[in-house]
């Protein structure tokens, strides 16, 4: 008889699309009650077209969500000061709940800057300081987007976290870190891997719920995967492929994501999610911004 496991599928499409759904509810119920519908201003500096591909790809999903947007196009040549002004002026305009700078900028723009012209409460891809500080104090706030999907994933499917050892695999600002600093007010032990670290392999082994975010493909290998652990696969490379080597992890892994249809549609999920809430917030349907991302706890 075979003691071959296979893993169960996370299955992020249709979570992502519940989400949806229920952000299109609200947001239709805000539109009724207040006469105005939630509005996420995009803003773009430069023609990238993968950046420009990204942006048209969450305005048409806000539209099919009956959240209106905003686009900013700004030349290649707009400055720090010139971008700050922009997203100054978004921050106070009243018909604008929810902002977001689609980046990376261009070398020649201080990103922190612009990112700290956007205020908080409009902050709903999560990049200011105030939004990371909030998630490392667990108190309320907008997450980062990726980091709250991969946060929302894990309850989906009851995934037990308290006292567990989840993995993280990157740091960036984005994605690495954010998750790990949301494990770790769901009491979780966490431990971060980055491109230093010395034994990946000995690291994956501990985890008993491994969170990839590196973008490299199959860097982390099945043989690796402690058997019984969730894993969470947040990269996406080219063809396809995901940070772990899926067909390997599969069989040892209790809940593993796919890539494609794991993470990835869970971003966008979040953005429009959290774009609702910052309306109902802003329009007087919330009298308290609710946690954004499960049960988090205040350790401040
Ligand atoms: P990033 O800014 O390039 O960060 C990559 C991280 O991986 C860094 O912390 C780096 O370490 C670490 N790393 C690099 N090589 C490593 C190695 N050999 N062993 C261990 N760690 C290593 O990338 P990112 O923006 O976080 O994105 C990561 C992946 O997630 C990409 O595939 C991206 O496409 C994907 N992503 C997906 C979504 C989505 O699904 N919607 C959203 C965002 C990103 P150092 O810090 O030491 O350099």
């Amino acid at each position: 008889m075979s003691t071959t496991r296979t893993a169960q599928l996370m299955d992020g499409t249709g979570l992502a699309r519940r989400i949806i759904e229920k952000a299109a509810a609200e947001a239709a119920e805000i539109s009724r009650s207040s006469g105005t519908g939630p509005c996420l201003a995009t803003v773009l500096v430069g023609e990238d077209p993968a950046s420009a591909t990204y942006v048209r790809m969450k305005q048409a999903r806000c539209a099919k969500a009956g959240i209106r947007s905003r686009h900013i196009a700004l030349p290649a040549a707009t400055t720090t000061a010139e971008l700050v002004d922009t997203l100054s002026d978004l921050s106070g305009d009243p018909d604008v709940h929810g902002i977001l700078l689609q980046h990376p900028c261009g070398p020649h723009i201080d990103e922190r800057a612009a990112f700290e012209a956007i205020a908080p409460e409009k902050d709903v891809d999560g990049v200011t300081m105030r939004s990371f500080a909030a998630m490392s104090f667990a108190l309320p706030g907008f997450v980062s987007c990726t980091p709250g999907g991969i946060m929302r994933l894990l309850k989906a499917y009851d995934v037990e976290l308290s006292g567990k050892h989840a993995v993280v695999v990157g740091r960036s600002a984005i994605l690495g870190k954010p998750a790990g600093m949301l494990l770790l007010a769901e009491d979780a032990t966490v431990t971060y891997c980055h491109s230093r670290t010395a034994d990946l392999s000995e690291a994956v082994r501990e985890a008993d719920v491994v969170v990839a975010a590196v973008g490299r493909p199959r860097l982390i290998r099945g043989e690796d995967i402690k058997p019984g652990a969730v894993v969470v696969d947040a990269g996406y490379n080219a063809g396809n492929v995901g940070d772990v080597d899926f067909d390997t992890a599969r069989t040892r892994a209790r809940l593993i994501t796919p890539v494609p249809g794991g993470v990835g549609p869970m971003t966008i999920a979040v953005l429009l999610a959290q774009t609702v809430e910052a309306a109902a917030h802003q329009l007087g349907f919330r009298r308290h911004r609710s946690l954004t991302a499960g049960s988090r706890r205040g350790h401040a």
